[in-house]
């Protein structure tokens, strides 16, 4: 009744091998560009301006930003570990591109659980009698890369008795997937703990150097794994993220780079010549990153904006309406979609949305495992993750790594929602 198998796909899905590659060779271009939006204060004060006016979420993490700033940051070490979603679109020729969902720049999970799919669907192709298939599988282990930054981290905050501090849910629903990630840390004589805002907020204080002290144990490394919507926090679990972030542990994220991965801060990263102010002399980076933007348009209050919302209104269809929140579930489409636009066009609730052209992935069939229901084929979608990680000390990036991926299938009948919200299963990539 408590603890369940994670969903799964009975057999691996088929994904484009250049599209494959091709995402992983973004990855460090968009490790490099996440870590460049973290550190440009105009740049998140312009583009969240409208956000931060009506959506309270964001503009709480806002203030805490602009408090850490002003106090000065307390350390010069930053770890972030993202990871950016694609899926397949389908074009009018039928050949597929690969297309950006978003990247989650807090919390990014299953590259735990994941790392143990390969041999799952392994073993389910050697029963079905396909070796030759089962040998195609690529190895895949997050967990080890993701504990590698963390390690990283750790090291370069620099004292052997200091923690790793993993920051969990209230209700652990996903602790399985965190504890792969966190073995990999023990294997390497690397302590970790495991705390809720609730425990910071009791036990958690800085000293004079404003090093973070839990239950009298230094804290090298903090590691979000919550944290990313409105319903984590209450008085207190915001002041516990205050005190976390104004702390000389390395925060993963630091509050900066979780505004970096904000659905607005997407949005405008596609207009001409963002990407090109944000990587100076990296035209090459900032191709390749453009390439894989679908259509993002802004609803801010004004002509643009008006223009983009009765664009939206006559096509529904064509669009997904997304407001500043992560963890799935939270978008509209088609006559949804409609209505609520209609209902806010013309007031400035319109801006804590933004609207993206809708990705039109080919259907494929798969079986999906899941808990108490029935066997039963499905016509299937894929997204695909790839996992980040970079190490920054002061001006010098001294890791930058694609970690490993994650592909997530679901039944094309749900346009939304990921694994956790119970929509979306494990799967494993068949390269073709
Ligand atoms: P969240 O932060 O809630 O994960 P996402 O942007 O990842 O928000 O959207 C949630 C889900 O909605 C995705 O996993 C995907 O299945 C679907 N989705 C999001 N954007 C698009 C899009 N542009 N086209 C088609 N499906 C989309
Ligand atoms: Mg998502």
């Amino acid at each position: 009744q408590v603890v369940n198998y994670a969903s799964f796909t009975l057999l691996p899905s088929p994904v484009p091998s250049a599209l494959f590659e091709q995402a992983y060779a973004v990855q460090q271009d968009f490790n490099l560009l996440v870590d460049a939006i973290s550190q440009n204060k105009e740049f998140l004060e312009r583009t969240l301006a409208s956000t931060i006016k009506v959506d309270d979420f964001t503009a709480q993490l806002f203030r805490i930003h602009t408090q850490v700033l002003e106090e000065g940051l307390a350390q010069s070490v930053f770890l972030g570990i993202n990871r950016s979603d694609y899926m397949f679109d389908c074009g009018v020729d039928g050949t597929p591109a690969l297309k950006q969902i978003e990247i989650n720049t807090i919390a990014a999970s299953f590259g735990g659980l994941t790392s143990r799919t390969v041999a799952v669907h392994g073993q389910v192709l050697k029963v079905l009698g396909k070796s030759k298939e089962a040998s195609r599988l690529l190895p895949n282990n997050p967990s080890k890369g993701l504990a590698l930054g963390i390690a990283k981290a750790w090291e370069l905050y620099g004292s052997q008795s200091a923690v790793v501090m993993f920051l969990v849910e209230e209700v652990q629903r996903n602790i399985f997937d965190q504890r792969c990630v966190e073995n990999e840390l023990w294997n390497r004589n690397i302590r970790v703990i495991r705390k809720r805002f609730r425990d910071v907020f009791e036990k958690g204080s800085l000293d004079d150097a404003k090093r973070l002290y839990m239950d009298g144990q230094e804290v090298a490394v903090v590691y979000y794994r919550e944290g990313y919507v409105p319903k984590n926090y209450d008085q207190q679990n915001w002041e516990a993220r205050l005190l976390l972030e104004r702390s000389r542990a390395v925060k993963c994220p630091d509050i900066a780079t979780q505004l970096a991965g904000t659905k607005k801060v997407q949005q405008e990263l596609s207009r001409p010549g963002t990407l090109e102010s944000l990587l100076p002399g990296r035209a090459e980076a900032v191709a390749r990153i453009r390439a894989t933007f679908a259509g993002l348009y802004s609803l801010d209050m004004g002509e643009e904006g008006d223009r983009i919302a009765a664009m939206a209104i006559a096509d529904p269809d064509r669009f997904v309406l997304k407001p500043q929140r992560e963890g799935g579930g939270n978008n509209l489409y088609g006559e949804e979609l409609r209505q609520v636009l209609e209902k806010i066009r013309d007031s400035p609730e319109r801006t804590s949305y933004i609207l993206m052209d809708k990705i039109k992935p080919q259907p494929t069939r798969n079986y999906l495992l899941r808990a108490h229901s029935p066997l039963q084929v499905s016509e299937c979608i894929s997204e695909l993750g790839i996992f980040g990680v970079y190490v920054r000390q002061g001006k010098e990036m001294v890791m930058n790594k694609a970690a490993g991926h994650l592909l997530r299938t679901k039944a094309v009948e749900h346009a939304d929602g990921g694994v956790a919200a119970g929509v979306a299963v494990l799967d494993t990539p068949y390269v073709v």
